[in-house]
Formats: C-alpha cells, sequence, structure tokens
C-alpha cells in the first residue's frame, strides 16, 4: 500500500520504518526541514536500538522517502497517517493544534478516495473532529462534491521507547478504532505480517483505550511509590513486596518499580488530559488526582531526603546518573530525573552529570551551570554524593571501588533502586534507595 506519515517524530519515523519493513511504499512528511534533511541522508534524528540499520536497508530499498512538501506525495496514498504532537497544553488539556493543522493540509489537498488514520494520541471525539475539519477543508478548497471519499480511523500506538521496533513488529495488541467494515478491513491488511490480535472497536473506544492503559500503568507506579513510603516507616522492603505481590497474574510484575515516579512524553502529558477530559463531562477522576500528586510528591521526597542527610546541598558537588526517562533511549521530555535536577540547582547543588544517551537533549532543558562529565565514572570526581535517576543497566557494571576513591564523600542515594543489589555498604558507601530496608 502507499502510505503517508505526517509527522516524522518518534512515534512518526517508528512506525513509517515499521510499515516499510512490512512492504508497503512510506512517504513521511515533517514540517521540520533540518529533520527531514539529516533523515534523508540516513541520520536518526534520536536515539533508538536497530533503527540506523532499518532506515538505510528502507532507504536502500526505495521503500521510504521524506520531505516537508505533503502536495509532493499525496497524489497516490491509500493512508494517510496522522503521528504530530499532542503535546500538554494550557491547564492540562492535549493540544490539538499539531493534529489540526495536519487535518487542514490534508483537507485543502486530498482530490482521491483515502483513508485517514490518526496515530497520535488524542481525546475521546477527536477523530470525528478530525474528519469535519478535513471535510471543511476540502469544501473550502472546492471539492464539497468529493467529502464522501474520506474516512477517519484510530489507530493508538503502544510501543515503548528502547523497545520501540519489537514492539512494531510483535505487539500485545493492534487497536482499531473504526466506524465501518472496509475501513476496519483496511487496516487490518496494512497490518498484514503482524500476527497481534486485532481489537476492533468504536473511534470513542480507541481514543480511551489509549488515555485508559497509560493512566493504569502510571497508577501502577504511583501506587507502588506509596507503597515504598509505607515499607520506608516499618521496616519492609518495597523489592520484597513488589516481587511477591508481582507474581499474582491478576497483577503481574511490570510497572511495580519504586523510585522518583514516571516521566517521559507520554505518561505525565496523558494522565493529565484525560483527567482534564474527564472533567469536561462533569466527572471528577478522583484517582488520577492522587495519581498525578503522588508522582510529584515523590520527586520532591527523593530531593528532601537529599537535602535532610546532607545537612543542606548549598555548594555541594552532587553526581548524577542518569537523566532520561528511563533507560534505553535518550528522551529527556517529562524526565523525572530533569526536575530533580532543577530543584537541586536551585537549591544550590552543583551539578555533574552523564547519561549514556540523553545528554545532549538535556543540555537544552538545563540550567547552564549543569556540567556534563564523559563517563559515569568521571562524573563522580570530588563528589559529596552519587544520585542515580535512570535505569541504566551499565551503571551497575563501573567500578565502585574507583568511583569510591574518586568521590570526596560516599554518599548514595539510588532513585531506582539499580544499585541495591551491589553490595555499596560492604564497599563504605552510605547508599539510601527508594523503600528498601538499609
Ligand atoms: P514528536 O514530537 O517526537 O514528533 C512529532 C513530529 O510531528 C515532529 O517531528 C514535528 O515536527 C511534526 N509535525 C508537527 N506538526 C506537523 C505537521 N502539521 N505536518 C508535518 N509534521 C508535523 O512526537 P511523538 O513522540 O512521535 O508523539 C506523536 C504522538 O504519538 C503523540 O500524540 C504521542 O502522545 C503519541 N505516542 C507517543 C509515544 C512515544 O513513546 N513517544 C508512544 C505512543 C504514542
Amino acid at each position: 500500500m502507499n502510505l503517508v506519515m505526517i509527522g516524522t517524530g518518534y512515534v512518526g519515523l517508528v512506525t513509517g520504518l515499521g510499515f516499510a519493513k512490512l512492504g508497503h511504499r512510506v512517504a513521511c512528511v515533517d514540517t521540520d526541514a533540518a529533520k527531514v534533511a539529516r533523515l534523508d541522508l540516513g541520520e536518526t534524528p534520536f536515539y533508538e536500538p536497530g533503527m540506523p540499520e532499518l532506515l538505510r536497508e528502507m532507504q536502500e530499498a526505495g521503500r521510504i522517502v521524506f520531505t516537508t512538501d505533503l502536495k509532493s506525495v499525496i497524489g497516490g496514498a491509500e493512508i494517510i497517517m496522522i503521528a504530530v504532537g499532542t503535546p500538554a497544553g494550557k491547564d492540562g488539556f492535549a493540544d490539538l493544534s499539531y493534529v489540526e493543522a495536519a487535518a487542514d493540509s490534508i483537507g485543502s489537498l486530498l482530490d482521491h478516495e483515502a483513508l485517514v488514520v490518526v496515530k497520535s494520541s488524542v481525546p475521546v471525539g477527536t477523530n470525528r473532529a478530525v474528519l469535519d475539519r478535513i471535510r471543511r477543508a476540502m469544501g473550502a478548497a472546492g471539492r464539497e462534491a468529493l467529502t464522501t471519499i474520506v474516512n477517519v480511523v484510530s489507530l493508538p500506538e503502544f510501543l515503548r521507547p528502547g523497545f520501540a521496533l519489537r514492539d512494531f513488529m510483535e505487539p500485545d495488541r493492534i487497536v482499531i478504532g473504526a466506524d465501518d467494515a472496509v475501513a476496519q478491513q483496511t487496516l487490518d491488511r496494512l497490518h498484514d505480517g503482524i500476527t497481534a490480535p486485532r481489537v476492533l472497536l468504536s473511534l470513542e473506544s480507541a481514543e480511551l483505550t489509549k488515555y485508559a492503559a497509560n493512566a493504569l500503568l502510571a497508577t501502577k507506579v504511583s501506587f507502588i511509590n506509596e507503597i515504598a513510603n509505607i515499607a520506608e516507616r516499618t521496616g519492609a522492603d518495597v523489592r520484597e513486596v513488589a516481587r511477591a505481590v508481582g507474581l499474582d497474574r491478576r497483577i503481574g510484575p511490570h510497572f511495580l518499580q519504586a523510585g522518583i515516579g514516571y516521566g517521559g512524553s507520554c505518561f505525565p502529558k496523558d494522565v493529565s488530559a484525560l483527567h482534564q477530559m474527564a472533567g469536561t463531562t462533569g466527572y471528577e477522576f478522583k484517582l488520577l488526582s492522587a495519581v498525578i500528586e503522588v508522582n510529584n510528591a515523590q520527586r520532591e521526597r527523593f530531593v528532601t531526603r537529599i537535602v535532610e542527610e546532607m545537612h543542606g546541598v548549598r555548594g555541594r558537588r552532587l553526581a548524577v546518573w542518569g537523566l532520561a526517562f528511563k533507560g534505553g533511549t535518550d528522551d529527556v521530555r517529562g524526565s523525572s530525573a530533569i526536575d530533580i535536577v532543577q530543584r537541586l540547582v536551585g537549591l544550590g547543588a552543583e551539578i555533574v552529570a552523564y547519561d549514556p544517551q540523553g545528554m545532549e537533549l538535556a543540555q537544552r532543558m538545563l540550567p547552564e551551570q549543569v556540567q556534563f562529565a564523559s563517563t559515569a565514572v568521571d562524573a563522580t570526581t570530588g563528589a559529596d554524593a552519587l544520585l542515580v535517576l535512570t535505569e541504566w543497566p551499565e551503571f551497575c557494571d563501573v567500578s565502585f571501588e574507583t568511583v569510591r576513591e574518586r568521590m570526596a564523600e560516599p554518599n548514595v542515594f539510588d532513585g531506582r533502586n539499580l544499585l541495591a543489589e551491589l553490595g555499596l555498604k560492604g564497599m563504605g558507601f552510605a547508599y539510601r534507595g527508594v523503600g528498601i530496608r538499609e
């Protein structure tokens, strides 16, 4: 099939490459000319394992192209996918301006039968509004008579940064929200080659499914963090509790790692968008208010503990390991680590940070007095404390003898409980995790 992908960010590029790999011809459109130029040269604009190799393979096979000009590629498109950003807007509502702009562009150009697929995460009602908007733009362009040739389908995305390509090929399920059987069948055909179950539902249910999934995962994180806080007060160990609870198949082991809270480009904004969307229907989603509050408090609690145990951080040198919102990605959007570093800088701490992939993007978000080291060990030179803020597995492999020699004081505050099993206490460190017995 011929597919046009509008928005070549994280989701647009991953899924564009995925559909190319399945054998479709994909034209990726983005308004960011610099990004398109880099992609054209075969350079990936962000870190994702396997991505550079797949990009090269698909470009050489002529199955993917990149452009800023929708007009030049919309001609033969059977499917036009919208994968633009839906960031948190005013008061936590989803900002739909990029989706609306994409719909307007499609409507102003479309003159043949096509299915528009909304991949962006959007509030309930958006898909229908997108269809209306496209049809209005077609009417304004003098193609009123053709408006029935276009339809809209919701295809929410559930991939995980760090495992994105694998998740595209082997998803738990493919959720397809559509009004009519023909559109459903087209989407089914688009995914030929992927064996995951198809969940066919209405547009509204598909839209709500995406938000419900992220909100439930965020709820698990806040829940286990509350348990961690009780564990600290009672002498229990949250890791033991999480393992025992997670072995219950009704609950499962995932998203039960206590720490400094969830972050990223999706959870914070999607939880907030669902919370606000519920409010507009006259329903107060009390559970989500608490999930958001607990998450913010968890970051604050971590900072407070550092400040209390170090008797203030003004002028103290803190080594930070990890800036990305989780291990395996360079994405720093909504990262708990970035928030914590900003708070500590505000309290007068001197930060020397290291992240295997996220430093370039983090640099743009952090105050200029934050310094960056070229290795994890280098970051600890002269440090009064080491803070672990992202769960990069390679942090477990450094020489802690060297780290101990380099540090001015042996304080470790582990916001991910990543180093908990390494016996740092026995090596002379004052080790503190989150909710673990010390
Ligand atoms: P992103 O910000 O990385 O990328 C969006 C891209 O769209 C940018 O490159 C931007 O330049 C481009 N763009 C904006 N308006 C455009 C227009 N009118 N025409 C062409 N290009 C345009 O966003 P993302 O992380 O890829 O997220 C996209 C959507 O997918 C969001 O709704 C997000 O919630 C959802 N989602 C993201 C993830 C994730 O892990 N990042 C996972 C699942 C779902």
